[in-house]
């Protein structure tokens, strides 16, 4: 994978009606800036080569786009370049031959066909299309056939346009062009739909036609179908990012790299127009959750393609939400099913007729619960080696078993640096305050601890003749867990013992007695579901810690107030004022919650977050953010 370097962020020449970066392009009114130094030593960091993108690249001054291009070829001998050609000059002929670059164009197709790239007016934008029809066959002149994006949709993909459009994939294979991606179109909102959008089974059509074409061309080549193909056959080695179990907190296959040098991720997932940076480690709860999702609630269980499909790019997920699967599955399902019989009339077996495709989809889901994803082709290779491998207990991947983590994306750096210091020392401020609350709430007090934290609640304990003890054994009363915390109780000696004893004796009512809280019935949901009343009852940050009810405590609604007030007086008490601010900013501040398939996910001015809720089949959602 290479970087995606975007000089002046979703800032484009052109007003392509369509465009999935509209939203990002409406939040942002003027164009960033960039420090070419800073794009360097990003790149340098990332260790890959680059792809400069957009918005449209070539708005970057010749200056610097020489400066760039010659660093590129003398540090990695080449670089590529993603661009709609519209602004392509003889110079940049020249410059890409001299630094060796890849050149990617997209267009839509000839004349009227490419009119939804719109250029200012009608004239300006035919004119542009016939520039960049030039552009195409000057580079396939001098021997640097550009690649194609064309994205299908109505204005150049219904029946009565396919034969123009076979003509001109005809006239670019005679040209030499050897790679065409096509790409469905990624629907914004319902006018972009309304207007452009082909029905399921018009993309049905129109890629089957395309993949006939492609049997009657030299060297063109549609990359979908083969992939789809080699997919069938486990062989998943070279297979694009929307097969492969994209992140959209750390797209793996995209690190974008901003003008002023932050990282960014693939703009697909960008639905709020924030460019988020990338979360700090890969995560698969979509995969899992989609894997035990039923169809009907927007989930891929029982799909014979999944492993191949995965539930694909979650920029192109149903409702704009990555927690369900593509709203293209119908396309997908329809494709795999008729290259399937293709492969079959071919005398070959597909995965998805060999037995041991459950047994590859249960260690795939497997290494998605270790937050690792896995190969196709691997796990078939040591599924049918020799010495046949010992697997666990099927049983075992019928309990979903979402990772108990809390992933997070800042806003932008100062958002982070801002705000990463500022949660760890509201976690720590909780969680030192909340032994104030022994004796005068309950008699033990429960709390998570965060292993940083640890230690020095474990000193101020004994300085104050108290205990802090690890109880995993309590989970069957405190359900929900709290990501990469421990679950531990702050006690005098004598009280230690009762509880332990009660745990012993699976005596819930004297655990909750000693705990001062009540037994969850086995009708609740989760709290954080609904709008808090009082910011007091916001816990949509407590996987974070910062919370003023440990995640899993149940209170009894009248003592919630109380018990909030006490947890306040307790960090002004125990010296954590500045933390109390914070706290209440944070909690007092606009958010949007939304709960779907088991995945909780909030948005604040600040940062998003999201980690595991309890299963819902719709999505459950309040507040609203102002960023
Ligand atoms: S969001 Fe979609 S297009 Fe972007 S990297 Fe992920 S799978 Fe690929
Ligand atoms: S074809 Fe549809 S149901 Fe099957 S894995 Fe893909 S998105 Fe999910």
């Amino acid at each position: 994978m290479g970087v995606e370097i975007k000089p002046f962020g979703v800032s484009c020449n052109l007003q392509c009606r369509y465009c999935y970066q509209n939203p990002m392009r409406d939040q942002k009114t003027t164009r960033p800036s960039y420090d070419l130094e800073k794009i360097k030593q990003a790149i340098q960091a990332s260790g890959r080569d680059f792809t400069l993108f957009g918005g449209e690249p070539l708005l970057m001054p010749h200056e610097d786009l020489v400066d760039l291009l010659q660093w590129g070829y003398q540090k990695y001998g080449g670089s590529s370049i993603q661009t709609n050609g519209v602004l392509i000059t003889s110079a940049h002929l020249d410059l890409f031959d001299q630094y060796n670059v890849e050149v990617g164009i997209s267009l839509d197709g000839p004349g009227e066909l490419n009119d939804l790239r719109w250029h200012r007016n009608r004239t300006q934008t035919r004119n542009s299309t016939q520039a960049v029809e030039h552009v195409i066959q000057q580079l396939c002149q001098r021997g640097r056939p550009p690649g194609l994006i064309v994205t299908l949709h109505r204005l150049n993909a219904v029946s009565e346009q396919l034969p123009c459009m076979n003509a001109w994939f005809q006239s670019l294979d005679k040209l030499g062009i050897r790679a065409a991606r096509l790409h469905l179109l990624e629907v914004e909102n319902e006018s972009i739909r309304r207007q452009y959008a082909l029905s399921q089974q018009e993309n049905v059509t129109v890629l089957l036609n395309f993949a006939q074409l492609e049997t009657q061309l030299t060297q063109l080549r549609f990359d979908v179908f083969s992939e789809m193909k080699r997919l069938l056959m486990g062989r998943d080695e070279q297979s694009s990012c929307v097969w492969n179990a994209c992140d959209p907190y750390n797209t793996a296959a995209v690190y974008g790299i901003e003008g002023n040098g932050q990282s960014s991720n693939c703009g697909r997932t960008n639905k709020q127009g924030i460019d988020y940076l990338k979360a700090e480690d890969n995560g698969y709860e979509r995969y899992l959750m989609l894997y035990h999702t039923p169809q009907e609630h927007g989930g891929c269980q029982g799909c014979r393609f999944f492993l191949m499909c995965k539930g694909q790019c979650p920029g192109t997920a149903i409702d704009g939400d990555w927690r369900n699967r593509t709203e293209y599955c119908g396309v997908w399902k329809q494709l795999f099913e008729e290259l399937e019989q293709q492969l079959v009339k071919e005398g070959q077996t597909p995965l998805t007729q060999l037995p041991l495709r459950p047994l590859i989809e249960q260690q795939m889901v497997q290494a998605w619960k270790q937050q690792r994803t896995e190969s196709i082709h691997r796990l078939l290779a040591w599924l049918t080696q020799e010495d046949q491998p010992t697997l666990p207990d099927p049983a075992l991947y019928k309990n979903v078993g979402l990772p108990q983590v809390c992933r997070m994306s800042f806003v932008d750096r100062a958002m982070q640096s801002t705000w990463e210091p500022r949660l760890q020392s509201i976690r720590r401020a909780l969680t030192l305050s909340s032994m104030a609350l022994v004796g005068i709430w309950s008699s033990a007090v429960f709390t998570w601890v965060h292993a940083h934290d640890y230690f020095e609640l474990y000193q101020r304990c004994a300085e104050q003749d108290l205990y802090l003890q690890e109880y995993p054994n309590l989970s069957p009363w405190i359900q929900t867990a709290a990501p990469k915390h421990h679950l531990g109780v702050i006690a005098d000696s004598e009280t230690h013992a009762a509880l332990a004893g009660a745990i012993r004796n699976a005596s819930s009512h004297a655990i909750h007695f000693l705990l001062n809280s009540t037994e969850p019935s086995s009708t609740a949901t989760e709290s954080v579901l609904t709008e808090p009343e009082h910011w007091y009852f916001n816990e949509a940050f407590s996987p974070l810690g910062a919370s003023l009810f440990p995640r899993g405590l149940t209170i009894e609604s009248e003592a919630r107030k109380p018990y909030a007030e006490l947890r306040i007086e307790a960090l002004i008490q125990s010296g954590f004022e500045v933390e109390k601010i914070w706290l209440e900013t944070l909690l007092t501040s606009s958010l949007q919650f939304s709960a779907l398939h088991g995945i909780a996910e909030v948005h604040t001015p600040f940062f998003k977050c999201s980690y595991p809720t309890m299963y819902t089949k719709v999505k459950h959602q309040w507040g609203h953010v102002s960023v």
